[in-house]
């Protein structure tokens, strides 16, 4: 086609079609401009032509332009220069940009365009693909007759199937292969230097670069610095003449960088020449991201696979993979450690292998229920090498593949043999505890270090009245009196403190009902399994009983029921406060020891009751007479002691004994009977070196001063008294000595018939072989004897030795009298053990005489007249000695069963002699000898006058009527056999 070839400056109109028809062909919708008239060109016969106002509507066109275009009419005469739907190529198959399309160079520049190809994409009917034509375009300028342009005349014919068409299709398809239609998000031409001559529009979407921004540019502004190489590498092989690939980043308007693939093509000239070369870019943004995060998670995995291993390899506990089939695949080397096993004995082997069969099952059910990432399975036993078992605690974590199936488990295995051991054996205790703890009678407490209640049991809610919901969550403070609070956190303390040991206090609780009750509280320490101070656990019992006994047996110990004095303990106790005071201050303390004269008489005659009435009347009226400042107290029996502090004034401690005696010295009545009470008094000061017991025992000296003075008086204690005392003490100890030694031995002395001075008995008498001080008679022990109660064992070895003559000697004369003291009368079993030592001896108890004073009798309780009576009845002879001297009660003589009578020494003395000399006391011994001797002869009794020393009081006595005589005259006691 020669349409207008390379005009310069305003073309003239192509030259009239040659072919009138043709030519009438043109269609004018508008009608055809009247300047145009003439100035078309001819169109060759097939050619499409088209005519453009400067304003690029179409004016007119032919109807081969329209069969050329797959068009109507009526879109061939809507459509613009630059509508889309042409997607014009130039002949290396790239799209022409719109402004250097033919008509619009011509239009720009004036110059036709002659015989460009222009590839073209038509719209295929149907679903068939639109399809690539191939035009020869030839445009041109008409000019009015001003020479002004007037339009633009574009004539085209289709050459696709023109050896030309054809080669421009190759090109374009080899240009095109690799790029394919739909990936290629932009499309780039560029010089070999790398200049972009060309850049299709939707590189603006693919990077937000304008047009404008990338035309003309060098292709290397738009690369990533790391990526040069890469890009250098295609833009060498493009120049090698060769198709290239490869990927890099390039810039965006926004700063950013989008990974691409690059697929590049030689633009080679009809030379052979690499002048260019066309690159399509397709953005790879998303693979690459995806990839770079698989790449760096598969860095990570490596790396954390790399440490897993490392640790495994290297950790206390033992890690195992476990495969899909359930067999260990890896065995960590800490398994020889732990189980004993080398890892190659394990591999291959169930991973149940070591498991203790009674833990399979659970092992089993819990791995299985578990489905998501790790998982800690509850301790449970394996076997070691040894065949011994362990507690094991196991983390299982389970490993998938990409597409989430399972694929295997790692197993880590930690030992918590020692742990589970520990910690199963404070199960069992926990529970056992919860199980005494429930059980329990006693109150418990579970609670923290603070005091908080965390568990009570049920009988803690009985004791306090409270339930269990109104108590937990408390403090045990809450409970306890506000008085022993303190007493209550020590002992927490101390329980704290002490190691768990238990420490034990009693304190008051508060019941729901505001009653107060005592509890002994005890409480031991429970710790963690880290062994640090946890919890405690508190007891508490209730002991208001026993408490309230013992406040009671407190009161009692120190007071005494009878009178409501204070007692012995008490005033023991306050004296030695006293002591102590005074001898710091300096001062004196006086003490005062008060006996009631006679009271053993009024006990034994009017009854035990009567004695305690006398007591407490006694102790009120002494109470009474007492200044603030004095303490008394009953002693015990019919004694009491008055301590008073301020005792450095004589005068003022004998004032106290005068009020007490002047108190006392009103009759009083008890039961009918009227009496006069009185008191002996001994009174002792305290020295510097005082103590209670020697204070006591100078009292107890000068009152038995008091009494031997007559009674009803006071004494003070001197140094003599204090000598005496203490001879009584020593004396006392030497009775006990002798007991044991063996050294109290009998004399006898005669007893005869006054009437022929034969014998008819002896009378046995003690004595005391001391070991330093020879033979002592009764009057040097007796009375020490007496008091301590050691009168009794004399007694015993007294009858013993007399039963022993007896049975020695069964042809002896007569009788052997024993003297028994009241002491000895009063002890209970005197007269069954009298009875067994005279069975013992085998003697007859006929053969003896019990000889009791006046004075002993008066004291026999009912008891005692029995036992002397249960005597009397065995044959056993009871004389009453010593007669005339005491109360010479007649009664006495009607009641008991007496056999005979012994009339006292003194008014024998005088019998006999002439008035003036050795008369008795009263005067009246000869009467009164007389007189008794009637009495015993007309109770029938046997009458024997004592202590006759000379023939004419045997011969007086004789007269008035005694049978029987003992005295100097007849014999002195001496050792059987006499
Ligand atoms: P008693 O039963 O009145 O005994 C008579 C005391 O008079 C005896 O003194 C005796 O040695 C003494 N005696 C006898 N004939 C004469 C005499 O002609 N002239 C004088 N001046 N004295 C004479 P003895 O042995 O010292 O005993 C004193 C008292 O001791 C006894 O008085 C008796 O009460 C008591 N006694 C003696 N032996 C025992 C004993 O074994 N048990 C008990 N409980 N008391 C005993």
């Amino acid at each position: 086609m020669a349409l207008g070839s390379s005009v310069a400056g305003p073309q003239p109109i192509p030259a009239a079609p040659t072919d009138p028809d043709q030519a009438a062909e043109i269609r004018w919708p508008l009608g055809m401009p009247a300047e145009l008239a003439g100035q078309l060109p001819p169109v060759p016969a097939g050619s499409g032509v088209i005519i453009r106002g400067l304003d690029h509507r179409v004016l007119g066109a032919n109807a081969q332009a329209v069969r050329l275009l797959h068009l109507t009419w009526d879109e061939l005469l809507a459509s613009s220069a630059d509508d889309p739907r042409w997607k014009p190529l130039d002949e290396q198959g790239l799209p022409i940009a719109l402004d250097h399309r033919p008509s619009a160079v011509t239009m720009r520049t004036g110059h036709g365009v002659d015989d460009s190809l222009l590839g073209v994409t038509l719209r295929s009917p149907g679903d068939a693909p639109d399809r690539l034509i191939w035009l020869s375009v030839s445009t041109g300028l008409t000019t009015g007759g001003s020479g002004a342009p007037l339009a633009t005349v574009t004539v085209f014919a289709d050459v696709t199937e023109t050896p030309r068409g054809r080669s421009a299709t190759d090109r374009v398809l080899a240009s095109y292969r690799d790029l394919g239609d739909n990936v290629t998000d932009f499309v780039l031409r560029t010089t070999t230097l790398g200049t972009i001559e060309w850049a299709s529009p939707s590189v603006t979407a693919a990077t937000g670069w304008p047009l404008a921004a990338v035309i003309q540019h060098v292709s290397t502004e738009f690369q990533h610095p790391d990526d040069t190489a890469t890009a250098r590498e295609l833009m060498d092989r493009l120049l090698a003449g060769d198709r290239a690939q490869g990927r890099y980043r390039v810039l965006c308007a926004d700063g950013s960088y989008r990974w691409f693939v690059v697929s590049s093509g030689p633009i080679i000239a009809g030379d052979g020449r690499v002048t260019g070369g066309v690159h399509g870019f397709t953005s790879i943004d998303a693979l690459v991201d995806a990839e770079l995060t698989a790449e760096a998670e598969r860095g990570i995995l490596r790396e954390s696979e790399r440490q897993y291993r490392l640790l495994a390899e290297n950790a206390s506990d033992v890690v195992l993979m476990i495969g899909i089939d359930d067999r260990i695949a890896w065995v960590s080397p800490s398994a020889v450690e732990l189980l004993g096993w080398s890892p190659d004995a394990l591999v291959g082997q169930s991973s149940l292998y070591l498991i203790h069969p009674d833990n399979v099952t659970d092992v089993l059910q819990t791995r299985d229920a578990f489905s998501d990432g790790m998982l800690q399975l509850a301790p449970f036993q394996v076997q070691r090498k040894t065949g011994e078992h362990r507690w094991i605690s196991a983390s299982i974590r389970e490993v998938r593949d990409p597409d989430g199936d399972l694929i295997g488990r790692v197993v880590s295995l930690r030992d918590v043999h020692e742990e589970t051991l520990a910690r199963q054996a404070l199960e069992a205790s926990e529970t056992m505890f919860r199980a005494v703890l429930t059980s329990s009678s006693t109150g418990m407490i579970l609670c923290d270090l603070t005091g908080r209640i965390q568990v009570v049991n049920k009988a803690l809610c009985r004791m306090l009245h409270r339930d269990e919901a109104g108590l937990l969550g408390r403090s045990t403070d809450d409970l306890v009196h506000p008085a022993d609070r303190a007493a209550l956190a020590q002992a927490r303390a101390t329980t704290i403190a002490a190691d768990g040991s238990a420490s034990t206090i009693e304190l008051r609780l508060i019941r729901a009902d505001g009653v107060i009750i005592w509890a002994r509280r005890s409480s031991s320490l429970i710790r963690n399994a880290a062994a640090a101070p946890d919890r405690l656990v508190v007891q508490l019992e209730d002991v208001t009983t026993e408490h309230e006994a013992r406040e009671e047996l407190r009161v009692q110990a120190f007071n005494d029921r009878l009178t409501g004095m204070h007692n012995r303990a008490w005033i023991l106790n306050a004296l030695e406060l006293d002591l102590d005071q005074a001898q710091r201050s300096g001062g004196t303390v006086g003490v005062l020891f008060i006996d009631l004269d006679n009271f053993k008489l009024v006990n034994d005659s009017l009854g035990h009751a009567a004695g305690d009435e006398v007591l407490a009347e006694i102790a009120e009226r002494m109470m009474g007479a007492m200044r603030p400042q004095d303490r008394v107290g009953r002693f015990g029996g019919d004694e009491f002691v008055v301590v008073v502090p301020d005792g450095h004034d004589p005068a003022e401690v004998e004032r106290v004994a005068e009020r007490i005696a002047t108190a006392l010295g009103t009759e009083l009545t008890i039961e009918g009977h009227r009496i006069m009470p009185t008191v002996s008094i001994g009174i002792a000061l305290s020295t510097p070196e005082s103590t209670a017991a020697s204070l006591l025992r100078d009292t107890d000296s000068a009152l038995f001063r008091a009494k031997k003075s007559g009674r009803a008086r006071w004494q003070f204690f001197d140094a003599t008294m204090h000598s005496q005392a203490m001879t009584r003490l020593t004396i006392e100890d030497e009775i006990r000595t002798s007991l044991l030694a063996g050294d109290f031995v009998v004399h006898y002395q005669p007893i005869v018939a006054l009437a022929d001075r034969s014998v008819v008995g002896y009378e046995a008498l003690v004595r005391w072989k001391h070991p330093h001080r020879g033979l002592l008679a009764p009057a040097e022990f007796l009375a020490v004897a007496e008091e301590s109660g050691l009168v009794v064992g004399i007694g015993r070895a007294v009858l013993d030795q007399v039963c022993a003559v007896l049975a020695a000697h069964p042809d002896a004369a007569g009788t052997i009298s024993v003297n028994v003291s009241a002491v000895e009368l009063a002890h209970e079993e005197w007269a069954e053990r009298f009875l067994a030592t005279v069975h013992r001896h085998g003697v007859d108890p006929s053969r003896l005489v019990v000889e009791v004073t006046e004075t002993a009798v008066l004291s026999l309780r009912s008891h005692t007249v029995g036992s002397v009576t249960a005597l009397r009845d065995r044959g056993v002879g009871l004389h009453v000695d010593d007669f005339g001297t005491g109360f010479s009660s007649i009664s006495v003589l009607r009641d008991l069963p007496v056999t005979g009578l012994k009339l006292d020494a003194s008014f024998v003395a005088g019998l006999g002699s002439a008035p003036g000399e050795d008369a008795p006391v009263d005067g009246h011994g000869d009467g009164l000898a007389a007189g008794l001797a009637g009495l015993v002869a007309h109770l029938g009794l046997t009458g024997v006058a004592e202590g006759i020393e000379t023939d004419a009081q045997a011969e007086t006595l004789r007269r008035q009527g005694w049978q029987h005589g003992q005295g100097y005259l007849f014999g002195r006691p001496a050792p059987w056999p006499v």
